[in-house]
C-alpha cells in the first residue's frame, strides 16, 4: 500500500486487508478505494456535526459528507431521534405508512414540477425508473444524455463519450450490451448546438433528455445562460421528455432545487441523496398526467420491497422539514460556501498555483489549471499530478474531500465559519507544499 501520509493509518491499513478479502476492492463503492490519490481507504469509525472520526483516531472536517445527502451534517440529533422512533415502531412493513404521504407532500410542495412523487431506494433507481416511464410515455427508445454526466449506475446511463459532436452510445463498461448502449446518445454539456444536431436528425426517436441541471460529477460545472431553457424548448418543440436529474441539487442548492433556482420545469424530475437524510432513499416525478401512467393506474412497472421505508422516510422527513422550516440555512450555506471559494481563490493568487473554482451554492470544486470549465472535455483538463499533492497534503491537515477532483466539496449547515477559516488556511499551506511560492 503506497502511503506518504503522516497520519497513523495502522487500524485503517488493517481493516482495509481484511475487507479486501471478501468484498471486491474492500469497498461497496469504487470511489471509496481511494486508489485515485493512492492512499488507503479512510475507514470511518463515527460522524459528529461536520466532523468525521477514523479507525486510527484521526479527525477530519469533512466535505464529502456522504457524496451529498448530509447537508445538516453527521448525527443531527433530530434525525438521529426521528430514525429511533420510528425503528421502535418497526423497521419495514412492505405495506403503506401515513409517512410516506406526508414525505410526498413535502416534496410536491417544494419541487415545482412535481404533482406526484414515487419514492425508491437509490438515485440509480429513480433515473432508471425515469427513463423508463419516459420510454413508456412517448412510445420511443432513444435518449440523450450529457458527456461527464453521472445519473446512476444502470446499464442505459453508463454510457459517457467519445470524440465529435455527438457520439452513438458505446458501452463504459463490460457488461452493458450494446444494444442497450446505442439507444443512448451523448452530447457535450452545456451544447445547445449538438443537441440540436441530434433532435434534427433523430428527434422523433427520442424519448427524453436527461440532464443534471448543475453538473456535479465532473466537478461543479453550472449550467450556461439558456442551457436548460434552450432544453425545454427543443424538447418540447418534438414532443421528448426534458428530465432533470436533481439527485445531487435536490434540496441542496436551495429548497426547490435546481428547477426552482434557474426557474425552469422538466417533466420528470429524480431526487435522492437529501431527501433520504443519509438513509438509503430515491424518489422521481412530475405532473399527474405523466405519473399516472405507473403501476398500479397505468401500465408501466415499477416496484420495491423497501420503497418508502419507514426509518427512510421519518429520516428524510426530518430533514425536509428542517430545511423547509429555516429559511437561514440555506442563506447561510452561500455565504459560508461563497467565503470558502474566495479563500481559495486567495490563495491560488498567492501562491501562484493555478486554479480554477466551480461554485453553485453548496456545491464546489477546484480545478487545477486557469481556464473555465464547461464541459466535461475542459474538466479533464485539470492537472491530476498538482491535485494528488494537494489532496494527500489536506489530509494530513484534517481535511476531507472526495479523493478525484470530480467529485463535489459539499458545506453542510455543520460547518461554523471556524471550520471555513481552518480549511482556507490549510489550503493555503497544501498549495505552497504544491509548489506554490
Ligand atoms: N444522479 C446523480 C446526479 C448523482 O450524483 C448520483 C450519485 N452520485 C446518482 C444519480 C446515483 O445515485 P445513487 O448513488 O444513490 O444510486
Amino acid at each position: 500500500m503506497k502511503s506518504k501520509l503522516k497520519r497513523n493509518d495502522t487500524n485503517a491499513k488493517a481493516a482495509y486487508e481484511r475487507a479486501i478479502r471478501v468484498i471486491p476492492g474492500g469497498v461497496n463503492s469504487p470511489v471509496r478505494a481511494f486508489s485515485s490519490v493512492d492512499m488507503t481507504p479512510i475507514i470511518v469509525a463515527s460522524g459528529q456535526g461536520s466532523r468525521v472520526l477514523d479507525v486510527d483516531g484521526n479527525s477530519y472536517i469533512d466535505y464529502i459528507g456522504s457524496w451529498g445527502p448530509l447537508i445538516l451534517g453527521h448525527a443531527h440529533q433530530e434525525m438521529v431521534e426521528a430514525i429511533w422512533k420510528a425503528a421502535i415502531r418497526g423497521t419495514s412493513f412492505g405495506l403503506s405508512t401515513e409517512i410516506e404521504t406526508k414525505m410526498a407532500e413535502l416534496i410536491c410542495e417544494a419541487v415545482p414540477s412535481v404533482e406526484m412523487v414515487r419514492m425508491v431506494n437509490s438515485g440509480t433507481e429513480a433515473t432508471m425508473s425515469a427513463l423508463r416511464l419516459a420510454r413508456g410515455y412517448t412510445n420511443r427508445a432513444k435518449i440523450i444524455k450529457f458527456q461527464g454526466g453521472y445519473h446512476g449506475h444502470a446499464d442505459a446511463m453508463l454510457i459517457k463519450s467519445g470524440s465529435g459532436v455527438a457520439t452513438l452510445g458505446l458501452p463504459d463498461s463490460p457488461g452493458v450490451p450494446k444494444s442497450v448502449a446505442e439507444n443512448t446518445i451523448t452530447v457535450p454539456y452545456n451544447s445547445l448546438d449538438s443537441v440540436r444536431m441530434v433532435f434534427e436528425q433523430l428527434g422523433e426517436q427520442i424519448a427524453a433528455v436527461i440532464v443534471e441541471p448543475v453538473a456535479g460529477n465532473m466537478g461543479v460545472v453550472p449550467p450556461l445562460p439558456g442551457f436548460l431553457q434552450g432544453l425545454r424548448d427543443i424538447t418540447i418543440q418534438y414532443g421528448s421528455l426534458l428530465i432533470f436529474d436533481e439527485v445531487m441539487t435536490g434540496f441542496r442548492v436551495g429548497y426547490n432545487g435546481a428547477q426552482g433556482l434557474y426557474g425552469i420545469k422538466p417533466d420528470l424530475t429524480c431526487l435522492g441523496k437529501v431527501i433520504g437524510g443519509g438513509l438509503p432513499v430515491g424518489a422521481y416525478g412530475g405532473s399527474r398526467e405523466i405519473m399516472e401512467q405507473i403501476a398500479p393506474v397505468g401500465p408501466i412497472y415499477q416496484a420495491g420491497t423497501l420503497s418508502g421505508n419507514p426509518l427512510a422516510m421519518a429520516a428524510g422527513y426530518a430533514a425536509l422539514s428542517i430545511l423547509g422550516n429555516d429559511p437561514t440555512i440555506y442563506t447561510e450555506l452561500e455565504r459560508k460556501s461563497a467565503r470558502l471559494a474566495e479563500g481559495f481563490l486567495q490563495n491560488a493568487k498567492q501562491t501562484g498555483v493555478p486554479l480554477k473554482v466551480n461554485r453553485v451554492g453548496s456545491m464546489l470544486c477546484s480545478y487545477f489549471m486557469e481556464h473555465d470549465v464547461v464541459d466535461y472535455e475542459t474538466a479533464q483538463l485539470s492537472n491530476m499530478a498538482l491535485f494528488k499533492k494537494y489532496y494527500a497534503a489536506m489530509i494530513e491537515r484534517g481535511i476531507l474531500t472526495a479523493p478525484t477532483p470530480y467529485e463535489v466539496m459539499f458545506v453542510s449547515n455543520a460547518h461554523s465559519d471556524e471550520d471555513i477559516e481552518t480549511t482556507i488556511e490549510a489550503h493555503y499551506e497544501a498549495l505552497k507544499q504544491c509548489g506554490g511560492r
